[in-house]
């Protein structure tokens, strides 16, 4: 039909004149790519035409990048697009990490689910109530569900274990209880299904920072090394998948946690990943286990590190779900406010008075709270200052200013309507520089 006014190309599609990273480490280069039939057919100087040129003058191209560590597992179902990723270059997608995500899921159980993904990942449960359709029970049918919806990335989906381990124990799961040996073998029963289904592998987490908003760990965090083998056996028998770990590495202590993984990876044949970050209270921790994964790989046991490259941090403001004093009374009695009530009521100096004097950790939902203080916090500016110096800290702010911190940081709060937020680095940024991103890579 269209094809015949059309001018018979070498190509489909020319990138031209773009900066080429070929994602192999070399240098870029300015240059053209050449596409047909959905394959690079030449790179850098060629002739030919195209039916659809396209000018990247002062623009990089680039492979798509995989994004191995996400939570797109409500997004998934409900949108078309998985922004923000998928408008940074990003064309595939890993969800499912860290052992939360909404599969296997018994009706009963939803609620449940929902809780800790918003306290984990911080996405407002109204959000996924009204966005999950749940129209799965087990992992095969959200697999199905998922194929329904059309999206514009590629997505690999992991069995979160909170998700498996709810369904398969209930109530036990919640409360840390150890799994029988009959759960365990449902578990790796469960588990061979999934790959089978389609699932890249399961994902756990061991760390304390993954509570429920209710405060409650997430029920994975103290599984027994048997019940993390069953599942990897699952896998195995699958022939397919690895496991993705989080962990706080001190139970009892890293080395032996280290060996745990050494084990499953020995018995199941399996690989696994774990997030290596620069946690700000172990500054040089992350360099041990750096070390500990070569010697696995030493021993020709996959046991990979997932490093990030930059920080990781938090926002905090009247805007967003938590700020510095969500978890002092007075604020609490003013949070179902709109924000423009919110800031009048902040602005009065009876408020603030209360507010500033009432404890803001006791009564605090926000998981991380105890690892956030204001020499770690800066004021996020506009345009976003995402490499604050020591001296920029609220704390050290503060002091030259004749306040305290807690003073400045409700002062930056109000300001601005409302709108401004506070950056709380977590971890990779213990000296203030990308620096051990790099190294870390
Ligand atoms: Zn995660």
């Amino acid at each position: 039909m269209d094809g015949l006014n059309r001018e018979i190309s070498d190509f489909d599609i020319i990138i031209k004149n773009g900066t080429l990273v070929d994602g192999t480490g070399a240098k870029s280069k300015l240059g053209d790519i050449a596409i047909k039939n959905g394959i690079i057919e030449a790179i850098g100087n060629f002739s030919g035409k195209a039916n659809q040129v396209i000018d990247a003058t002062n623009l990089v191209v680039t492979p798509g990048f995989v994004d191995i560590h996400t939570h797109y597992d409500g997004q998934a179902i409900w949108d078309s697009q998985l922004k923000p990723s998928s408008i940074h270059g990003v064309t595939t997608v890993v969800m499912g990490n860290c052992g939360v995500g909404f599969a296997p899921c018994k009706p009963e159980d939803r609620v449940k689910l929902v809780e800790l993904m918003e306290g984990v990942e911080d996405i407002p449960a109204p959000v996924m109530h009204e966005g999950l359709n749940w129209q799965w029970e087990t992992f095969e049918e959200y697999i199905k569900a998922l194929e329904k919806n059309k999206l514009d990335i590629d997505i690999c989906a992991l069995l979160p274990h909170a998700a498996l381990r709810v369904y398969v124990m209930g109530e036990r799961a919640i409360k840390h209880e150890v799994a029988t040996k009959e759960d365990m073998q449902i578990m790796r029963k469960l588990a061979k299904e999934a790959v089978e289904a389609g699932a890249f592998g399961f994902s756990t987490s061991r760390t304390i920072s993954h509570k429920s908003l209710k405060g409650e760990y997430t029920p994975t965090l103290r599984a027994h090394e048997d019940e993390l083998t069953a599942i990897a056996m699952g896998l195995s028998d699958a022939g397919a998948g690895f496991m993705e770990i989080v962990s706080d590495w001190n139970e009892p202590d890293p080395e032996t946690e280290f060996e745990v993984l050494k084990r499953i990876v020995k018995s199941s044949g399996r690989p696994v990943v774990f997030s290596c970050t620069q946690r700000h209270d172990r500054p040089h921790f992350w360099e041990d286990l750096m070390a500990m994964a070569r010697q696995a790989q030493k021993e020709g046991l996959p046991i990979r590190p997932v490093v990030t490259p930059r920080p990781i941090g938090l926002l905090l403001g009247l805007n967003g779900s938590q700020n510095p004093f969500s978890g002092t009374d007075t604020y609490k009695s003013i949070s179902d406010l709109p924000l423009d009530r919110r800031v009048t009521e902040m602005r009065k100096d009876e408020v603030k008075k209360k507010i500033l004097s009432e404890d803001p950790i006791k009564g605090s939902t926000f998981p991380l709270i105890n690892r956030i203080g204001y020499t770690q916090m800066y004021r996020f500016g506009s345009p976003p200052n995402y490499n604050p110096k020591p001296e920029e800290s609220i704390e050290a702010m503060a002091k030259q200013k004749g306040m305290t911190a807690a003073e400045l940081a409700y002062e930056i709060l109000i300001e601005n309507g409302g709108n401004n937020f506070i950056y709380a680095p977590l971890v990779n940024y213990a000296d203030h520089t990308f620096g051990v991103c790099k190294k870390n890579a």
